[in-house]
């Protein structure tokens, strides 16, 4: 198939999945006098369509892809978790139990096309056909782990592309997690495992819970047996912005990723370390989006024949989520698109940023990591 210099890969039912309202644990406001909307919102994916439209225009394609195939998902998933989705969401769903996360009728066969959009991304990707591939999923899936949803996401996007890579042609994958929360499910998924390096930036949340949420996203969490090593999580203090970020791709991410050599790079590229998410506590801006994405594409260039995939996890902002993940197309394309007609810049990019404790956090997770990878 013909491609353009961003594809974008979807389908429009996956803004049919809704969650029921309330945010985080607070499904009814008994102490407060209204439940807002829950955080997942269709607007999320709709503002990102539009701005993709509006900035790149006839530069970009927008894939419709196929529903997923049982025996896709079950690459990552237990099938008895499966068969409880598939029933939950045909029931109507609702809350699942004590989390923040929720179904309704469409939200299995939602979660089946962003499994699918990922997976066919990244298969464009290693077949090398030009221009960057952007899944643009709906569920999110970092959060998901073989057994359970988690974090409003259902079946984890990064970890099936990732399988479906070393499926097809790739012996090692190297997934970069920028959402601002740990990439648990991905780290749960090739915990014991050297084919797939998982190095996770995020804000030091810590375990939701002891049953189902149970990774901290600490330091000492490495990876066990063969792949003692292949998780690299890097904790990230409160405030962490562009240049906080430029810092920890310099010093950790790029030589972790030189040193690993993959075959393909993956990026759960979550937007909620943006600067007004209400989900986080990180200021990152529309350039700092950028600088983050067009790091990561030199990085697949020097590492990997360029062969590199990104997949939208987090980002809750509606409005400067599609600012920020303008910001990290544009890097991928080594583009500035301006916005001059339509207000300019990232209206969003009005805090100030102290970069001091970010680069004691990261002196910290590189004198850490420095045990499995040459870090200084
Ligand atoms: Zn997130």
């Amino acid at each position: 198939m013909a491609t353009a210099e961003l594809n974008v890969y979807w389908n429009e039912e996956t803004l049919k999945h809704e969650a029921p309202d309330g945010a985080l644990h607070l499904r009814k406001p008994a102490i407060l006098d209204t439940a807002e909307s829950h955080p997942d919102q269709p607007e999320r994916i709709r503002n990102i369509k539009r701005m993709i439209e509006v900035a790149f225009g006839d530069t970009a394609r927008f894939e419709s892809v196929d529903c997923a195939p049982r025996e896709l998902i079950e690459t990552v998933h237990d099938p008895d978790y499966i068969d409880w989705f598939e029933s939950f969401s045909a029931d109507g769903g609702g809350r699942i139990e004590d989390t923040t996360t929720g179904v309704n009728e469409h939200s299995f066969e939602a979660a089946r096309y962003a499994a699918s959009a990922a997976v066919e991304a990244t298969r464009a990707a290693l077949r090398g056909e030009a221009g960057v591939h952007y899944a643009l999923c709906r569920p999110s899936g970092h959060h998901a782990q073989p057994h359970c949803a988690d974090g409003f996401c259902f079946f984890n996007n990064a970890a099936l592309a990732a399988e479906a890579a070393r499926e097809e042609a790739a012996d090692r994958v190297a997934i970069v997690d920028w959402d601002v929360h740990h990439g648990n499910g991905t780290q749960e998924i090739f915990y014991d495992r050297d084919d797939v390096l998982l190095i996770s930036l995020h804000n030091d949340h810590g375990a939701w819970h002891p049953e189902y949420h149970p990774q901290e996203g600490s330091l000492e969490e490495v990876g066990v047996g063969d792949g003692e090593g292949c998780t690299v999580n890097v904790p990230l203090p409160p405030g962490t912005g562009d240049e906080g970020y430029e810092h920890v791709f310099e010093r950790i991410v790029e030589p972790v990723v030189r040193a690993y050599d993959p075959d393909l790079l993956v990026a759960s590229a979550g937007q909620d370390a943006g600067v007004s998410d209400p989900l986080a506590r990180n200021l990152v801006t529309r350039p700092g989006f950028r600088t983050i994405a067009n790091r990561f594409r030199e990085l697949a260039t020097e590492t990997a024949d360029g062969q590199y995939v990104l997949i939208q996890e987090g980002g809750y902002q509606v409005s400067h989520l599609a600012f920020a993940t303008l910001g990290v197309l544009e890097g991928a394309l080594d583009t500035t698109v301006s916005l001059e007609d339509h207000g300019t810049g990232d209206p969003f990019d009005r805090y100030g940023e102290s970069v001091g404790l970010a680069e004691q956090w990261t002196d910290r997770a590189v004198e850490h990591h420095a045990a499995n990878w040459p870090l200084e």
